[in-house]
């Protein structure tokens, strides 16, 4: 993600990608224009890097030259277009190539059109790199576009958000959604992940939501996904992976405008991990850290045989179902540690303590991120 003055804006066609849709224009018109020699002709300033990819690519001798027409200010299409400035030479008879880094509502293009209208020009063909069909309200035919895109305000390669964002080699689209914090809740059953989630979605305004929490009220409820998760969590085992994703996935957006997200019991794989980037990625955000509550196994053992006495849970009244779901966080969930350590979102936190203790220890590390 990248800041430009006050807007943030998130990676969206990568600099490879450009090049190769570049490289397609290129190909197209160099086939259309056969023995002719273009003159190719840049819209400034948004156009520069474009055009200078894309004459480098041309394999047939062309002409290049620029005329500046600027049609943004800030964010939106303003009404007044500024007019032509640097179109000197006579272009009366040639084929003429518009490169237009962006086409929006077609503003500049009408200009464009109207500035040529007396120019003689043998053939006038309009080459767009971006194209925004839902914004176009002209009728002017395109004649090649490199990729259509949704319509989101995008800077880089060119196009700028009030001076900044031109120098950058790939796309970045504007996010949109507000800034959340989310956080994962890490550690062997019994860590107390469930205890401490209680305090920091007080403390951080936050939506908790606990997978373990979730099927137990499907198996209560006697709904079919409960009665599909009884048979896994009876023995201790996990759910399979695609039944729990849904499953969240449903539940993240029954809070479409949380603040962020204490993730409590999920990931328990990298197959969920994931999914939860790309259901964080869908809503332009992130997980911001994992947090992990370390405790021994024999402590764990101790907690969890306490609960069960309490809890009602069948899988906390059973050591040896207690030591398989340790079992399954070591075989299968404490690889995650590995996963967020390499995107540097990995804390440990002493979980052996007091309560309280464990949720300063936990609000130190979620105050400095
Ligand atoms: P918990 O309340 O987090 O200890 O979870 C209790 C049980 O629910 C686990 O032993 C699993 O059977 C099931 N479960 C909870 N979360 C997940 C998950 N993310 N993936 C698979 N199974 C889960």
């Amino acid at each position: 993600m990248i800041k430009l003055h006050d807007l943030y804006f998130k990676p969206f066609i990568s600099e490879q990608e450009v090049d190769a849709i570049v490289q397609n224009m290129v190909d197209d018109i160099a086939k259309d224009m056969q023995d002719d020699i273009p003159v190719f002709v840049g819209i400034l300033n948004g156009s520069f890097m474009f055009v200078s990819d894309f004459v480098k690519k041309y394999p047939k001798p062309c002409e290049v030259t620029f005329i500046k027409l600027a049609s943004y200010e800030g964010l939106k299409s303003t009404e007044d277009i500024h007019r032509l400035i640097g179109l000197t030479q006579d272009l009366s008879g040639r084929k003429v190539v518009i490169l237009e880094d962006i086409i929006d509502s077609g503003k500049t293009l009408e200009e464009v059109h109207r500035i040529f209208l007396n120019e003689g020009v043998d053939e006038l063909k309009i080459a767009t790199l971006f194209y925004k069909p839902e914004a176009y309200k002209k009728d002017y035919k395109l004649h090649y576009v490199g990729k259509e895109i949704p319509d989101k305000f995008i800077v880089g390669y060119g196009l700028d958000y009030d001076g900044l964002g031109r120098d950058i080699p790939a796309i970045y689209q504007l996010k949109t959604t507000q800034h959340m914090t989310n956080l994962v809740l890490f550690g062997p059953p019994g860590a107390g992940k469930g205890t401490q989630a209680n305090f920091l979605k007080e403390t951080y305004n936050l939506i908790h939501i606990s997978t373990g929490d979730v099927f137990r009220f499907n198996i209560k409820n006697e709904t079919a996904l409960g009665m599909l998760a009884k048979s896994y969590m009876d023995k201790g085992e996990l759910v399979p992976d695609q039944v729990t994703i849904d499953m969240l996935n449903a539940e993240v957006e029954k809070n479409a405008d949380a603040n962020g997200f204490i993730f409590d019991g999920f990931p328990r794989t990298n197959a969920q991990a994931e999914a939860l980037d790309k259901l964080m990625n869908s809503k332009d955000s992130q997980i911001n850290a994992m947090i992990a509550l370390e405790v021994d196994d024999e402590v764990l053992v101790e907690r969890l045989l306490e609960r069960g006495k309490t809890s009602g849970r069948k899988d906390d009244a059973d050591e040896s179902i207690i030591r398989n779901r340790i079992t399954e966080y070591y075989n299968k969930t404490a690889i995650l540690k590995d996963y967020y350590t390499a995107q540097d979102k990995y804390f440990g936190v002493d979980g052996v303590g007091s309560i309280s203790e464990i949720t300063e220890r936990l609000n130190a590390v979620i105050d400095k991120l």
